[in-house]
């Protein structure tokens, strides 16, 4: 579970714990909110394990670990991922070229490096479940940060073919979708004179939990889900509808 320290990482780690699951809560930089996340969930023993998703050397390290603490892999969930604002109108050439590396490095390149580490595991014993989390930007265009949204629609393409890649394996691949969330990634605009506004997307008047993008992920990651692979779910509460 990559991001797991806060926001809807936290979320998805505590609804795993609370079906009986053990979890590896992987931190960015937060170890502490990490470790303090772990000694909250119910069962377990669950594991908090660390690493810079930019550091491919780290990352390998990382997933190994959090296997060999859980006796295997059945679910990776990548959540992780930074929103860094690059207006193509005002920002300068450096900054620009700098907000795309940065972006792609950790929503897409460490997504798939991570990925690569885990499927190792999972190949192992011929089956699993991964679910990646994208962003309605992928979809919708993100005017602010163009390099989020492309990465996040890679993400998707990048579903879709594990999906196809590793379904004789046993190992179905889904990704969510969700649209404005309330986390520390979103408050800032949420709290602000757009706030209203952002929650007036969506008919229901309001925007994500943790907890519905959580839900959303369980159910990809469940045993039944199987046939579901190569699936995204939207959890957007209808601000934003496609065919
Ligand atoms: P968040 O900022 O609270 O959490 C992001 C997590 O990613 C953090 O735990 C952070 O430590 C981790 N992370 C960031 N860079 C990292 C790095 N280099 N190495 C390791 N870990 C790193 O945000 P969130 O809203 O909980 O986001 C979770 C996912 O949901 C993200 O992929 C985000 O793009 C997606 N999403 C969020 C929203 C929203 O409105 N909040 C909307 C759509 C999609």
């Amino acid at each position: 579970m990559t991001g797991a320290s806060r926001g809807i990482g936290a979320a998805v780690a505590r609804e795993f714990a609370a079906a009986g699951d053990r979890v590896a809560v992987h931190y960015g930089r937060s170890r502490e909110a990490a470790e303090t996340l772990v000694g909250s969930l119910p069962g377990g023993p669950h594991v908090a394990v660390g690493a810079d998703l930019a550091d491919a050397v780290a990352v390998r390290a990382m997933v190994d670990e959090a296997a060999a603490d859980l006796g295997g892999l059945d679910v990776l969930v990548n959540n992780a991922g930074i929103y860094v604002e690059h207006s193509i109108v005002s920002t300068s050439y450096d900054e620009w070229r700098q907000a795309w590396e940065q972006t792609l490095a950790v929503d897409l390149v460490g997504t798939a490096n991570v990925t690569w580490c885990a499927v190792r595991h999972m190949l192992e014993r011929s089956s699993g479940r991964i679910v990646n989390v994208s962003s309605r930007g992928a979809y919708r265009g993100e005017p602010r940060a163009p390099a989020y949204a492309a990465a996040k629609a890679a993400l998707i393409a990048f579903s879709n073919s594990l999906a196809r890649a590793l379904g004789p394996h046993r190992i179905a691949v889904a990704t969510v979708v969700p649209g404005w969330t309330e986390t520390d990634m979103a408050v800032k605009s949420l709290a602000g004179p757009r706030g209203d506004e952002i929650r007036a997307e969506s008919p229901l008047g309001r925007v994500a939990t943790p907890a519905d993008v959580a839900s959303a992920v369980l159910y990809l990651a469940s045993p039944e889900a199987e046939f579901t692979s190569g699936t995204t779910i939207d959890v957007n509460g209808a601000s934003y509808l496609r065919l």
